[in-house]
């Protein structure tokens, strides 16, 4: 089966002034994503992941100076004016990020903001925005939908948060998801949990993610290809597990020291096997299995 070539990228550059002199923060940067190809980005923190992905997003031209292409369904969206770009970010290309908090709005409640993303990015009428709001929410994995239409975000725990934004960011089905370490805030059983279903989503939209993590371990697990960003570049990219067995950065080599070795891509994520041991068991060293707030 051949899949088509959403998202190519070529020579992209981003660069910031700073006084006198200039941050080039990425730098001739070149990847592509198919159709529902979920692409690792990793790189330690302020190698450039960030500016990347709103780079891509035609955010990033208003703070710097951005060249290259970033070829969208075969049209170079970099070239666009804002009036034409609004459509496709947040539409046919959404984006999630790390911190819940700082992409929903505290002042308006869950069920405002989800049918906000559909008035702006699809022709639902109010009565079918409402229903795809309370099915997304459903979707997601939040009990309830339809009462918690009318919660405000720190009405949420943060994995629940985390959810919220996931259905905001899908709901007018989009094509391709920028997920900006989606999880890094959240505790590790919700992290896995969050991260399971951005993916199983991903998979049955057919949708295309950049997933930018600092842990390749998750890219190990989870992703098709990788690129590893350092310094602004891209210095390594490829088949996870052709990266992972013959790294040829050091830095690539470096950041695998830490994680577990031949994991086939699309594993399900670890989980600690077995059932938990019974609260009268006596097993002081034994590891506590958290149980997940949700
Ligand atoms: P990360 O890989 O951690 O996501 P970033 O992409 O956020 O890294 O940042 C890359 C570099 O660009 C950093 O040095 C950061 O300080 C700088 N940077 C990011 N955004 C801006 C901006 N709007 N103006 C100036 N410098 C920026
Ligand atoms: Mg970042």
């Amino acid at each position: 089966m051949t899949t088509q070539t959403i998202l190519d990228v070529k020579g992209l550059s981003t660069t910031f002034a700073r006084g006198n002199s200039a941050l080039k923060a990425v730098r001739d940067v070149s990847f592509s994503v198919r159709e529902g190809e979920v692409l690792g980005l990793v790189g330690e923190s302020g190698s450039g992941k960030s500016v990347t992905l709103r780079s891509l997003l035609g955010l990033s031209r208003r703070y710097g100076k951005v060249s290259g292409e970033v070829r969208w369904m075969g049209q170079n969206i970099l070239s666009l004016p804002e009036r034409k770009l609004r459509p496709i970010r947040g539409g046919e290309i959404a984006m999630i990020f790390q911190e819940p908090m700082t992409s929903l709005n505290p002042l308006l409640t869950v069920g405002v903001q989800l049918t906000e993303t559909l008035k702006a990015h699809t022709d639902l009428g109010r009565a079918a925005r409402r229903a795809r709001a309370i099915e997304m929410l459903d979707h997601v994995g939040i009990p309830d939908p339809a009462s918690r239409l009318d919660a405000y975000p720190h009405q949420f725990s943060g994995g629940m948060r985390q959810r919220v934004m996931i259905a905001i960011a899908l709901a007018a089905e989009p094509k391709l998801l920028l997920a900006d370490e989606p999880t890094t805030a959240l505790d590790v059983t919700i992290q896995a949990q969050i991260l399971d279903l951005i993916l199983s989503l991903a998979d049955e939209m057919n949708m295309g993610v950049i997933l930018v993590t600092h842990d390749l371990g998750v890219v190990a697990q989870t992703c098709e290809n990788v690129a590893v960003m350092y310094a602004g570049r891209i210095v390594e990219q490829g088949p996870v597990r052709q990266v992972l067995r013959a790294p040829r950065h050091p830095y690539t080599e470096g950041l695998m020291r830490s994680v577990p070795q031949d994991v086939p891509p699309r594993t399900q994520l670890y989980s600690v096997p077995g059932t938990p041991p019974g609260l009268d068991a006596c097993l002081p060293d034994a590891p506590l299995r958290r149980a997940a707030r949700m």
